[in-house]
């Protein structure tokens, strides 16, 4: 089976602060990370690839040359081979775009089962993965906890608000992972070790350019308008309480959640 795991670098949101003056987010120095839902993809991607002779895992990211660290990682984890979609052409480009250029990408590649992360911490969307199987064609299931597979589908456990849904879902076709399903394991020195020997496949514009339509991609081929970006304000000044035993600031903050009619 080919198994493809797409992983987005993000900001590591532990480490963002706010400026004071602006109210923006401080990004520089900020270190980056596989977005977490995407290890776990890596993770059950691998733990399937131990369960189906003959399996690989492919790891494909789309993102500026610097994307690579997140994909040696992956590559250290012990993926087999990774894929790096990048080029000025894909700039500027929102969810819509995104998805149009990794599908084209996939396309290219061949797959049996693609994951993805339900959410990236910083877009925060969702809509990539989902995006990706209706470019493609193919099922999807999202919130994905547990994978059973079977001889040419899956039996998924979906996590749903107040259930769970078990599926069944023939392949190809695109799950998209929580926290819950994996827990993604650590590199090992024989991982890295390997991971800097690989060859890392760049695709760029040139490479997908048979299959992609200008227009759709980049700021171009972007439907989406940022109108404003803002955090929030704090609606009042907070209060301290002081002097107070644990049980008694408990009551206390009871007592004010009570008045504001919050519990
Ligand atoms: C108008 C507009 C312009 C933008 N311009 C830029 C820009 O110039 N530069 C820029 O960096 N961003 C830009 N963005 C942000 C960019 O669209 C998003 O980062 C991207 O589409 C992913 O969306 P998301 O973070 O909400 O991912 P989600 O939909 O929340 O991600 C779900 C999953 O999809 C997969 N995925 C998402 N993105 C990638 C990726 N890049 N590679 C591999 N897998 C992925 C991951 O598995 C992830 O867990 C722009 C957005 C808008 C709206």
């Amino acid at each position: 089976m080919k198994i493809i795991v797409c992983i987005k670098q993000v900001p590591d949101t532990n480490e963002v602060t706010i400026d004071p003056d602006t109210n923006t987010l401080v990004r520089t120095g900020i270190p980056v990370i596989i977005n977490p839902d995407d290890k776990s993809g890596i993770e059950a991607a691998l733990t399937l690839r131990g369960k189906i002779p003959g399996s690989t895992v492919t790891v494909v990211s789309m993102g500026p040359p610097q994307a690579e660290m997140a994909l040696r990682e992956a590559l250290s984890m012990g993926c087999d081979d990774a894929v790096l979609i990048s080029g000025r052409q894909f700039g500027g480009s929102d969810t819509l775009a995104t998805s149009t250029i990794i599908a084209a990408a996939l396309k290219k590649i061949g797959f049996d089962l693609i994951f993805t992360g339900r959410q990236a911490i910083d877009g925060d969307t969702a809509q990539v993965g989902p995006q990706i199987a209706e470019h493609l064609g193919i099922p999807q299931v999202s919130y994905v906890e547990e994978i059973t597979p079977e001889t040419d589908s899956l039996v998924v456990l979906r996590q749903f608000e107040d259930r769970y849904h078990r599926l069944r879902v023939k392949l190809p076709c695109l799950l998209t992972a929580i926290k819950d399903l994996a827990e993604p394991r650590f590199m090992t020195v024989e991982g890295i070790v390997d991971a800097d020997e690989k060859q890392i496949r760049i695709m760029d514009y040139e490479a997908l350019s048979d299959v992609l339509d200008p227009k759709t991609i980049g700021l171009k081929g972007s439907p989406t308008n940022v109108v404003r970006s803002f955090t929030k304000e704090p609606k009042s000044q907070g209060a301290v309480l002081k002097g107070l035993t644990a049980d008694e600031a408990v009551d206390a903050i009871m007592a004010r959640l009570h008045e504001s009619h919050l519990v």
